[in-house]
């Protein structure tokens, strides 16, 4: 009895860890296809000043379209792809998009706008991560400081001595560097201080309970104001009311992005929405009736 108990735990046991294995194994390698098959894109989300609501760039998001599932979330994927051969594939198939775009941009007039770009946690550990930028950056003739690599803080902690160097050689190149989903991860204060960056993004999290909670709200506050003291630029994610988005001018942080003003804009439309939402550089707000 107690052995037949005991084998057929283990094989459950077994079984579920050979299906997270399996599921990772078969998303690796339907995404290696769907990248050759141009099943992947960029959306890029726009970036604003908050004070004068000015277009000072984007940040690229990857988007999966799949001929049989549908639209596949990075939210879902990269997390299973992370620490796999492919996750580097993608990632310099990312930069190298992304950059393609600027480099549009930059043709079509936006010529002062920047390009912020994700990149994965195991990759800033690579040395050949700036090589591969500084390259790129050749390929289109784009000036770095155009350049934003994201790098979230949970995947800091991980290996700070490692990532600093990694971020150091970026900097040195004229890049710059935002500390992504600022707040949900373990690194302390004298992180920030040690850490060569150039923005730090506040979490959606924080924005979006920031009327409802003292606690969020002073959270933001003081990263603001801390931020700033530090001398670097501060910017919030997910902005979808005009009332966060007041607050977040009133407290002085720089920029922001979200559903207020924009969704991520898919890559084939993003020339129409600029005609349709820019005017001389400035963001028209579709919805002005949510009260302040
Ligand atoms: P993230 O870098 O923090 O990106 C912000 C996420 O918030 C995006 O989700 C964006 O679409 C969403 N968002 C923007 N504004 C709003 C808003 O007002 N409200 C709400 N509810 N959401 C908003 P997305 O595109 O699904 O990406 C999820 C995460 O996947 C990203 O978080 C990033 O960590 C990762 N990711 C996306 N694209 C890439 C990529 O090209 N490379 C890598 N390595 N990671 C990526
Ligand atoms: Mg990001
Ligand atoms: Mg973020
Ligand atoms: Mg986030």
């Amino acid at each position: 009895e107690a052995k037949a108990e005991q084998g057929s735990a283990y094989c459950k046991f077994d079984g579920t860890m050979n299906q997270r294995v399996m599921r990772r194994v078969e998303l690796e390698k339907e995404a290696r296809i769907g990248l050759n098959d141009g099943q992947f894109s960029l959306a890029l989300q726009p970036q604003l000043s908050l004070e004068t609501r000015r277009l000072v760039g984007f940040e690229a998001l990857l988007r999966w379209h799949h001929p049989e599932k549908g639209n596949i979330s990075p939210a879902e994927f990269i997390p299973l792809l992370e620490n796999t051969s492919l996750m580097m594939t993608i990632d310099y198939w990312v930069v190298e998009k992304a950059l393609s775009l600027l480099s549009e941009l930059r043709e079509r007039g936006y010529d002062e706008v920047k390009m912020a770009i994700n990149i994965s946690a195991a990759h800033f550990l690579d040395p050949a991560l700036p090589e591969f930028i500084a390259r790129q950056l050749d390929k289109f003739s784009l000036p770095p400081a155009l350049i934003e690599l994201e790098l979230t803080e949970t995947a800091l902690v991980a290996d700070i001595s490692r990532a600093s160097a990694t971020l150091e050689t970026i900097r040195s190149m004229g890049c710059m560097i935002a500390i992504d989903d600022f707040g949900t991860g373990y690194s302390s204060l004298g992180y920030l201080k040690a850490l060569p960056a150039d923005f730090i993004k506040i979490d959606r999290s924080f924005v979006s309970g920031m009327l409802e909670s003292d606690d969020d709200r002073s959270i933001v506050a003081s990263t603001v104001s801390m931020v700033r003291g530090m001398g670097l630029t501060v910017v919030a994610e997910g902005i979808e009311t005009m009332a966060q988005y007041n607050m977040l001018d009133q407290f002085g942080c720089h920029q922001g992005q979200g559903y207020l003003f924009s969704p991520p804009i898919p890559q084939n439309k993003l020339w129409d929405q600029l005609n349709k939402s820019l005017d001389a550089g400035v963001w028209k707000l579709e919805d002005t009736s949510t009260p302040a």
